[in-house]
């Protein structure tokens, strides 16, 4: 589990970094207590500048909030024993799809069933 953490934390900050790279800003009331609450993450977005500068990102600012909220909502699940379950069913989400996408929070049954509902609107 600790692997997880590191890839989350790290994507975490390098899509905040990226965030104010495009003169963006992620107010930090919007994020989870365990992430404001770790101080070292300053530092670790320090780091990351430097392996990132080269790197200009063409995700939108909107799609980069979004992704630091999964990522920093992932990390608060990741605190409460909660990490891999599906927020929609409770199943187990397979290890396959978490390590493709680190901050996903449901199963594919779920995704689908979602992205068809979206797609009807
Ligand atoms: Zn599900």
């Amino acid at each position: 589990m600790d692997d997880i953490r590191k890839r989350l934390v790290h994507n975490f900050t390098a899509a905040l970094f990226r965030l104010r790279q495009l003169g963006g800003n992620v107010a930090v009331e919007e994020l989870p207590g365990a992430v404001r609450d770790n101080s070292r993450l300053a530092d670790e977005v320090d780091e990351i500048q430097a392996n990132e500068n080269r790197e200009i990102s063409f995700a939108t600012r909107e799609k980069l909030v979004d992704r630091v909220k999964r990522l920093s909502a992932a990390l608060d699940r990741l605190n409460h024993g909660e990490y891999g379950v599906c927020v929609e069913c409770s199943e187990r989400i397979s290890p396959a799809r978490l390590h493709a996408v680190p901050e996903v929070q449901t199963c594919v049954r779920c995704q689908d069933r979602i992205e068809q509902f979206e797609r009807r609107l």
